[in-house]
């Protein structure tokens, strides 16, 4: 036995149960493990060892999960202290230096949780403003390091948290939110992203404001917008719009008429201000406040036809128990959306469920298709940009999906 003496506490696996953490899968369930001493409570760093007595990896303990154990370091060493987590913060913000290179975008995510080695760490940057999440134990108990180490790094005018949020509860933490280090930030936080403008509300917003994960979808869908015939007038449709951000894409490429779809009365406000943000016309918006479900057969009956259409809903499955009933759902909404569409138009189609594999949104989507009648080639796929990596030790980390759909005239 290796290093045994290093680590106040440990774990040991169940015989045979070590394969997943040799091929560095960031997380151990609680029924691999047969033994745990020292005491380790919410947050405490753990050496895990296999049945067999060797050293596998180092990680963060948490009781209270099924995911009992989240793993950082596979090193002999004890990985631990502000040195280790610079590091860590230093690689993934340096991963974001072409992005922040690039011209016109001043919000992109710094740190993707295990996939950048930081398990349970979200770090979102909006310009002068760093929102941070800490959606486990381990991270929880880091949050002053992680916010001293990031005042240290960015030099932000202020750090705040969004860990409101259900994932939470699974590891017995309440939800937090709150001012972290610096000044309060205003009400909206204004960014730019690909020369565009938008408002952002980091306090309420969704996910840490905004759906950064749609960056490089959104550059994909305004290059598509660009070639459609301006001089035929051409009719958006977002559906599941938030604060607009695609259908501000769509306008800056010349759409003619943009519709927005969405439940929340707020982000559609937020929208016409995103809309004015850059100057464009508010009357070439009209917003729905509806249930995207009922709204989308409202238009079908009302006769209403668009060139293009994009549908980002919200997640339809949190597990694998939701997957039938979510693929009902998606393929409801890619039915009446296929209906929408005119010949020779395009519906850029996501799902952003983890337990939905693309392969099973690709039959789904077949499905809608089919049953409306119409025949659709696949012109293009999307993912979650490229702030947003998958390890490839985390196959988990892939959740975003998307098609863009022509339907041939
Ligand atoms: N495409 C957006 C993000 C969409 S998030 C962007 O790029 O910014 C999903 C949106 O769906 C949220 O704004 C939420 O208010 C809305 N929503 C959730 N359920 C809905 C429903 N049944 N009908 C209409 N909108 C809904």
């Amino acid at each position: 036995m290796t290093n045994t003496m290093k680590a106040e506490r440990l774990v040991i696996l169940k015989p045979g149960r070590e394969a997943p953490t040799m091929r560095r899968h960031p997380w151990i369930f609680s029924g691999s493990i047969t033994m745990v001493q020292g005491n380790p409570g919410p947050g405490d760093l753990v050496a895990v060892y296999s049945a067999e007595g060797d050293q596998l990896a180092w990680g963060h303990y948490s009781p209270a999960s099924q995911i009992r154990i989240r793993l950082f370091s596979w090193a002999q060493d004890i990985p631990d202290g502000p040195g280790f987590w610079r590091q860590r913060l230093q690689r993934a913000i340096g991963l974001r230096e072409s992005l922040r290179r690039s011209s016109g975008t001043t919000a992109y995510r710094l740190v993707n949780a295990e996939s950048d080695g930081i398990p349970g760490l979200i770090v979102d940057q909006y310009g002068d403003v760093i929102v941070i999440q800490l959606l486990t134990a381990g991270t929880d108990a880091l949050r002053d390091t992680f916010a001293d180490l990031l005042m240290e790094m960015i030099a932000p005018l202020t750090i705040y948290e969004r860990s409101d949020v259900d994932v939470r509860g699974q590891e017995g933490l309440l939800p937090v939110a709150g001012l972290l280090r610096g000044v309060e930030p205003p009400p909206l936080v204004d960014i730019t992203e690909l020369g565009l403008t938008y408002r952002v509300d980091i306090r309420n917003g969704h996910k840490t404001g905004f759906y950064l994960d749609q960056r490089e979808n959104r550059q994909r869908f305004r290059a598509l917008a660009a070639t459609q015939d301006q001089s035929a007038a051409p009719v958006m449709l977002n559906v599941f719009s938030y604060t607009g951000a695609f259908s501000v894409c769509g306008l800056a490429a010349g759409m003619a008429r943009v519709v927005n779809i969405d439940a929340s009365e707020d982000a559609l406000a937020l929208g016409q201000r995103n809309v004015a943000a850059n100057g464009y016309d508010s009357s070439r918006i009209t917003d729905i406040q509806a249930d995207a479900f009922v709204a989308l057969r409202k238009l079908r009956q009302q006769s209403e036809r668009f060139d293009l259409i994009v549908l980002d809903p919200p997640k339809f499955a949190s597990a694998q128990r939701d997957v039938q009933r979510a693929s009902r759902g998606y393929k409801d909404i890619n039915l009446q959306a296929f209906h929408l569409l005119k010949p020779g138009g395009t519906l850029t189609t996501f799902s952003c469920s983890g337990a939905i594999s693309e392969d099973l949104f690709q039959k789904i989507v077949f499905g809608a298709a089919l049953d409306a009648g119409r025949d659709i080639q696949i012109t293009g796929r999307l993912s979650q940009g490229s702030d947003h990596p998958v390890a490839l030790t985390f196959p988990e980390g892939a959740y975003l999906k998307g098609l863009t759909c022509r339907a041939v005239e």
